[in-house]
């Protein structure tokens, strides 16, 4: 975990980092020539993946909040927001360089998810009276849009301003076995209101499917703190969508009442995770989609979590009809963070804004087809406080 006492003057005190950062970081404040507070290098980050450069560009708003983000998978690499005294905690799972992306044993660490996000049951799906196979990479299911999916591409970064990054990512017809020409464009920004913003479009030249999300792991913590299961979490949804052993959804939706998915009321992730919910033992824990209480369309209030160590409180909105809790569950220690801390079961939560799971084949739910002409579009704000 990093803590920095920030100073509009650039000067940073460092309270509990490694000494080798310590020094170079040091050494670039004193030359005032610091790349970012969090000390990750942008060299670390440059490299040709698939005849395309990679880097590492830094967000910053007044307040001093920073985000970096490297294009290899439109990644969110780092995310400082103030703790109840002021600190600046780094609050997402990462690594300190490309290479470590590269070699990880978890491709999703804050990375953008498509061409359809979460599963597609058994790698299948028919539009228009055509069958369409994908890949089969979790169990007999497609997830995140297949082993290449838009977390593993190189996306073709502009920086816009201090607070604004533009990620734009052209994916070929057929590309995982996704029909038609498909640009995707990502707008990141770190607004003044302290608000970390998604704006996501989408064309397509060929009907297709299309579920675009964030998989940015969280621990308001700090990355790096020990679990997730303390952090009090409240969504707005009165129902959410049962899914079977390998995470299918089971066709409808259910009312949270009466069971340990009921976050309508603050709750400590770990309250109920361990009750014998059907659900829950499939999932290892919460790994499911909440039907989120909203007019279609609008942007409206999702989830709220706070750390009662920092006080850091992350409220969510989004116009998508559903969010995916997935608590961290298939952590195990063996990923070794950016601060050089191990990544323990739970020690993340991601909270997917995006439509329902297996939509391409489960036409009950809100379609997810997108047609030569229309635009996809998705709005996610992450707004960051201290309670
Ligand atoms: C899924 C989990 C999966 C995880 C991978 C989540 O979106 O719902 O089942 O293990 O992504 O990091």
């Amino acid at each position: 975990m990093f803590f920095y006492n920030f100073h509009p003057s650039l000067e940073i005190k460092i309270l509990n980092i490694n000494k080798v950062t310590a020094l170079l970081l040091f050494a670039a404040t004193t030359k005032g020539v610091a790349e970012n507070k969090v000390g990750i290098s942008k060299a670390a980050f440059e490299k040709e993946i698939d005849g395309k450069l990679t880097s590492l560009w830094t967000l910053t708003n007044k307040n001093g909040l920073e985000m970096t983000v490297t294009n290899y998978g439109g990644k969110i690499v780092s995310l400082l927001v103030p703790d109840k005294n002021g600190i600046l905690i780094d609050v997402v799972t990462g690594y300190k360089s490309i290479d470590d992306y590269l070699k990880s044993g978890e491709v999703y660490f804050g990375a953008a998810i498509g061409r359809y996000g979460n599963r597609i049951a058994n790698g299948t799906f028919t539009l228009d009276g055509v069958e369409y196979k994908l890949a089969q990479n979790n169990g007999p299911n497609n997830l995140h849009g297949g082993p290449k999916g838009f977390h593993a591409v190189v996306w073709d970064a502009k920086q816009i301003d201090e607070q604004t990054l533009e990620l734009t990512y052209f994916s070929k017809d057929m590309e995982e076995g996704f029909p038609g020409n498909l640009t995707a464009k990502m707008v990141y920004s770190l607004t003044d209101n302290d608000e970390f913003k998604i704006e996501y479009f989408a064309e397509t030249d060929k009907k297709t499917v299309c579920n675009l999300t964030n998989h940015s792991y969280f621990n308001l913590s700090g990355e790096g703190s020990e679990t997730i299961t303390d952090h009090l979490m409240q969504i707005n949804a009165d129902n959410y969508i049962p899914t079977n052993d390998v995470a299918i959804p089971l066709g409808q939706i259910e009312p949270v009442e009466g069971t340990p998915m009921d976050f309508r009321k603050p709750m400590a992730v770990g309250a109920r995770i361990g009750d014998g919910f059907q659900a829950l033992i499939f999932g290892n824990g919460y790994d499911h989609t909440f039907v989120i209480n909203k007019e279609e369309k609008t942007v409206a209030y999702t989830a709220t979590v706070i750390s009662p160590n920092t006080g850091i409180k992350m409220d969510v909105y989004t116009d998508q009809p559903g969010v995916q809790l997935y608590t961290g569950n298939f952590m195990n220690g063996t990923e070794i963070g950016k601060s050089g801390k191990a990544y323990l079961h739970r020690a993340g939560l991601c909270l997917e804004t995006q439509r329902f799971p297996d939509s391409p084949n489960q036409l009950q739910f809100p379609s997810v087809v997108l047609s030569p002409g229309e635009t996809y579009r998705h709005t996610t704000v992450h707004k960051y406080s201290v309670e």
